[in-house]
């Protein structure tokens, strides 16, 4: 409109109607840019007036221009119409604005403000122009411009809250960003720990299951505990530790110790105890309920305490070991408290399955002894003797070394028994026993060979050195009195026959009948004698 009406227009394009038609059509347009903004910002609160105002003035502008371009009406006299019709309409929408001011926004004041400058200095122009007012220069131009300043003014404002928001929003992203990475490389560090923990895992599970196989070779548990001093430093490392085992006095003494830093270094896993050793009270009781875990752990001192529990058929379930591990600085380590965790279970797993290995053992071994062994005396049973005979009977006739066998009899145990009772005449036999046991070499074999006879084998005697031994046996047999219950019930007395290969002739495996004869011509010859065979008396 500014533009239109200038003289400047001309020279930028030189038609004259043209500008009138641009000036009075941009004219026109005020009130329709009103009331479409005014329509706009209050759209919330459906302003029909507005709506109607803004299509009014549209209509009138295409009517008026149409009009006069068609030649109907003159161009110049369609503005008073306008005049009017602005007048009221400006009113109309004044009132609404002032009734919304408070709703509206800060910029939005504003633009309404300088709007409503500009409309009173137009309002003001067109009463001097209908001679209302007199005449004077009203600056309608000066009205637009501040107009305009608010729109550029509102504009640079937005573009700097903008620009502000987008700093904002790229700071944001760029933590979001940095939040992200963080949390993605903890979640590979994590990872990287996890797959530690199961390389350790495994490496622990290879050691377990190297000891236990280990463990199933042995006979006996010095054996099995000589595996376990060897390998339990690798399973419990970085762990220190000790290993304490049973002793038949009920204490505990130190099989092994592993991780010290120098052979000086005080030991601090030590049982607690005065000495050194720990007594079973001092022990967690290892009859009770909570011992038949075979894993007790306490933190005190930071040191653990794992019970290796073994079954015997003789024993029960005892405490049998018991193993200490020196947890210092585990604890500690930030974070390692999963990992650590993880040990224990791994530890925990494994002293049960070395419990349950050990007590296979123990128990193989107690039945092996028990099915070779007499439980009234002690001795080797008659199914050993048998097996063993036959092994020293060939081991002599390959090697063409002599052997002698001897076999006791108890002389009138019957009467024994019957004058002084069985259990007594058990007494006898295990006094019996003993002096055997003490009369002869560890390289020979005594055997219980049923009821109140003995056999012993010795390997490499000749018939003269079975004579002598079998003569003193008689003598130290006669020399013991047997007492029973307090009372001294005397000695008994054994008759013994001898039979020596290769003075024998045939086979050495018939020593035991020839040794037998002999056994029976000394009871012939009066007994508590040594009759040789071959017909000699000692
Ligand atoms: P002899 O001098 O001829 O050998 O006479 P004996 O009485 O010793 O021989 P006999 O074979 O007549 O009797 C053996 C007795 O040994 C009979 C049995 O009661 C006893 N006896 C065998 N085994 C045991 C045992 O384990 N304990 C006890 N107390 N007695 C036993
Ligand atoms: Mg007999
Ligand atoms: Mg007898």
């Amino acid at each position: 409109m500014l533009v239109a009406e200038s003289q400047a227009s001309l020279l930028i394009f030189y038609k004259p109607l043209l500008w009138d038609y641009l000036a009075a059509g941009s004219y026109y347009m005020l009130p329709v840019a009103l009331a479409l903004m005014l329509e706009h910002w209050l759209s919330d609160h459906r302003p029909w007036l507005i709506n109607r105002i803004w299509k009014l003035h549209l209509v009138y502008l295409v009517g008026a221009i149409g009009l006069s371009l068609s030649g109907l009406v003159d161009l110049s006299s369609t503005f008073p119409v306008f005049d009017a019709l602005f007048l009221i309409t400006v009113t109309c929408m004044a009132s609404v604005a002032v009734r919304r001011f408070r709703h509206l926004l800060r910029e939005q004041r504003v633009l309404l403000v300088t709007y409503g400058v500009f409309c009173a200095l137009l309002v003001a122009d067109m009463a001097v122009a209908h001679g209302v007012l007199p005449w004077g220069r009203i600056p309608v131009s000066w009205g637009i411009l501040v107009f305009l300043l608010a729109v550029v003014w509102i504009a640079l404002w937005h573009y700097a809250r903008t620009q502000k928001a987008l700093t904002q929003l790229a700071i944001s992203l760029e933590q979001k960003v940095a939040e992200r990475t963080e949390r993605a490389e903890s979640l590979a560090r994590r990872e990287q720990a996890r797959v530690r923990l199961l390389t350790f895992e495994n490496e622990k599970n290879r050691v377990l299951g190297d000891m236990i196989t280990q463990l199933q070779d042995c006979l006996n548990l010095g054996q099995a505990y000589a595996v376990l001093t060897g390998s339990l430093p690798d399973l419990c490392s970085p762990l220190r530790g000790a290993l304490y085992r049973r002793t038949p006095g009920e204490a505990y003494e130190r099989l092994s110790q592993w991780g010290q830093e120098g052979e000086s270094s005080a030991m601090p896993l030590q049982l607690n105890t005065s000495d050194g050793l720990p007594r079973p009270s001092e022990l967690p009781p290892a009859s009770s309920e909570a011992a038949t875990s075979d894993r007790e752990r306490s933190r005190a001192n930071q040191q653990l305490c794992f019970w290796i529990n073994v079954e015997s058929a003789s024993d029960g379930l005892v405490t049998d070991s018991i193993m200490l591990l020196e947890s210092e600085g585990l604890f500690d380590a930030a974070g390692s408290e999963y990992g650590v965790a993880r040990l224990f279970a791994v530890l925990n797993q494994a002293i049960q399955r070395i419990g349950i290995t050990l007590s296979k053992i123990s128990l193989r071994e107690e039945l092996q002894k028990f099915s070779y062994e007499d439980a009234l005396t002690g001795l080797k049973n008659r199914r050993y003797f048998d097996q063993l005979f036959h092994h020293q009977c060939a081991v002599a006739q390959r090697g063409r070394t002599p052997l002698s066998l001897l076999v006791v009899d108890i002389d009138h145990f019957k009467v024994f028994n019957d004058t002084h009772g069985h259990e007594a005449g058990d007494r006898a036999l295990q006094s019996v026993a003993s002096v055997l046991l003490n009369q002869f070499r560890e390289s020979d074999i005594v055997c219980r060979f049923g009821g109140e006879e003995f056999v012993v084998i010795l390997p490499g005697a000749m018939t003269d050195d079975g004579r002598e031994r079998a003569q003193s046996l008689c003598d130290a047999v006669a020399d013991v009195d047997v007492v029973f219950e307090g009372r001294n019930l005397g000695a008994v007395t054994v008759s013994v026959g001898v039979a020596s290969w290769p003075e024998a002739d045939g086979e050495p495996r018939q020593l035991l009948s020839l040794a037998d004869q002999a056994l029976y011509q000394a009871k012939e010859e009066g007994r508590n004698r040594v009759w040789i065979h071959g017909g000699q008396a000692a």
